[in-house]
């Protein structure tokens, strides 16, 4: 729908709620954007049904309770209705609505899908956000979808045990989780979808189930990397491992080496032990920076010997590494994210708007070309170009079983992302132009891996090739829980 139409029917649904619709005694219908009319009753009775809260365009909330963290612009949606749900019931009865009623669903966990799939214009956000118990009881953790990862590893730091989440502490566990999840413990404990023990889901039809080794096996083998397909999960158990000793921090580096470095990283982390891992960031905000953000689980003795080469890359800016606590460790993030930061100009007769864009991917490796070709990209690069390498496929994660569960795994595929702020509206469609060119130049071959959580392209042959041998399963047991395809924001495996 183009934008014009979205404000014009926002605009319709903000004056007809607004004007007293949801005072709910007031027996006007509404147009939902499938056509069909949902009535002021209707809205009441979903609304009282409801543990939690119904919000709708005329409600103080909306605003911000519509947004979602995926700094994509391009997809800035205005749902009819945000079931915000404090219990599993609440998913049942908004689900239930939204197929009586015939309104396109989205569901929602930490909202940080990079294409926003949980979001919908003119439908039902079934929002999971308030679902974010942390029950850790020895081993095993459960846990609400949505629940942050910060918030877990903090919580699970403080029992002394711990779980492979992601390297960003604001990403949902529900999203991350069902799509795989890659992060600082890759190498020695595999992705977050290899700790699931279980799961608990809401299916289309309302029927809650549990998924596990033992119990509808093929569903649990479905949502370790087939996304939010199959079910509205509802809670998730993990089994947990104890914490580790940790040395992390981000050494920092002139950006002006970043095609070195690239080529240094990829030989170093390639002989690297399990232990270690190293996300990578650059940026040419205020200051050109890269920034290599070091993960290693043990002792400070051993993390000594295994960084040498790395600090002898060259003379740092600055080096921040030094023994850490995991649960506190996600603050690094936070740190990192300076680095995105617009710089702080005036542009003379315009307010200030400040935005931010990204789109990830995977590559194959780290090979020559995939470095000439980012180095081209950042050479391109507007003023406050950022760019990062994230999660290399190596050690525990590639140890499991192929096809064990439909995350793929090659060896050394690692992902990639272009990220552009800006400070003023008129600055964005440059820069945003300039992140989907240098994401189409490294000219990844879709047969290739491609992480499904950071992928930026929803067309059904990539997704495809994304989960390759794995999708025609899926594809069987998306026809057996969602044979309509009522959840289609995802990375969409079509029952057809
Ligand atoms: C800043 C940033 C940093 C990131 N860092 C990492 C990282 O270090 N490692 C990594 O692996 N990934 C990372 N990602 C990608 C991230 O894992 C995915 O975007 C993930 O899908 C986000 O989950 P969410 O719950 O926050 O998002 P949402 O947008 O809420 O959900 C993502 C998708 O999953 C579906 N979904 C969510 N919850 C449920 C549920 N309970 N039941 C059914 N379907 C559901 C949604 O409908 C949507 O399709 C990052 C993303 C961003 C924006």
């Amino acid at each position: 729908m183009n934008s014009k139409i979205a404000t014009t029917r926002r605009r319709f649904m903000t004056s007809i709620l607004g004007a007293g619709a949801l005072g709910l005694a007031n027996p006007l219908s509404l147009l939902a954007a499938s056509g069909s009319a949902i009535s002021a009753d209707k809205f009441s009775q979903l609304s009282q049904a409801l543990d939690g809260t119904l919000i709708v365009p005329s409600t103080p909330a909306y605003e911000g309770a519509r947004r979602t963290f995926s700094f994509n612009p391009k997809y800035n949606r205005y749902p009819a209705l945000i079931a915000k749900c404090a219990s599993e019931s609440d998913v049942v009865r908004a689900l239930g609505f939204a197929r009586e009623n015939d309104l396109p669903i989205a569901v929602k966990s930490g909202g940080h899908d990079v294409l926003s799939a949980s979001t919908v214009d003119n439908g039902l956000v079934i929002d999971l956000q308030q679902l974010s118990k942390i029950d850790i009881n020895n081993t095993t953790a459960r846990v609400g979808p949505g629940v942050l990862a910060g918030q877990l590893d903090y919580s699970l730091g403080e029992t002394g045990r711990a779980l492979p989440l992601t390297c960003n502490p604001s990403v949902g566990v529900g999203g991350l989780t069902l799509g795989g999840g890659l992060g600082w413990f890759i190498g020695t404990q595999g992705a977050a979808c290899d700790k699931l023990k279980s799961a608990r889901l809401v299916t289309v039809d309302g029927q809650i189930l549990t998924a596990s080794s033992s119990e509808n096996e093929d569903l649990f083998w479905a949502i370790r990397g087939g996304g939010g397909n199959f079910g509205i999960v509802t809670e998730l158990e993990f089994d947990t491992f104890e914490k580790p000793e940790l040395v992390a921090g981000v050494i920092a580096y002139d950006a002006s080496l970043l095609k070195d470095f690239l080529s240094f990283y990829r030989d170093f982390m390639a002989s690297a032990p399990d232990e270690l891992t190293v996300e990578v960031i650059a940026s040419g905000g205020q200051t050109p920076v890269i920034g290599a953000m070091v993960f290693y689980s043990g002792n400070e003795r051993d993390a000594e010997r295994v960084l040498t080469p790395l600090r002898s890359f060259g003379p740092p800016l600055a080096d921040g590494i030094r023994k850490q606590d995991y649960g506190k460790v996600g603050a690094m993030a936070p740190s990192v994210n300076q680095f995105f930061a617009p710089a702080n100009i005036d542009i003379a007769g315009e307010e200030k708007e400040p935005g931010l864009y990204w789109k990830g991917a995977s590559v194959s490796s780290l090979s020559d070309p995939v470095i000439d070709n980012i180095a081209k990209a950042i050479d391109a690069g507007p003023e406050g170009w950022a760019f990062g390498l994230g999660h290399i496929m190596r050690g525990a994660v590639t140890r499991v079983e192929p096809g064990s569960t439909p995350l793929k795994r090659p060896l050394h595929s690692t992902t990639v992302h272009f990220d552009i702020g800006w400070s003023h509206k008129s600055q964005a469609a440059d820069r945003m132009r300039w992140v989907d060119e240098s994401t189409s130049a490294l000219s990844v071959n879709p047969s290739e891996h491609d992480y499904i959580n950071y992928m930026s392209s929803d067309n059904p042959d990539h997704i495809k090739a994304a989960y390759g041998d794995s999708f025609e399963r899926l594809a069987t047991i998306k026809r057996r829980y969602d044979p309509e395809n009522l959840l289609s924001r995802n990375r969409n495996i079509s029952p057809s």
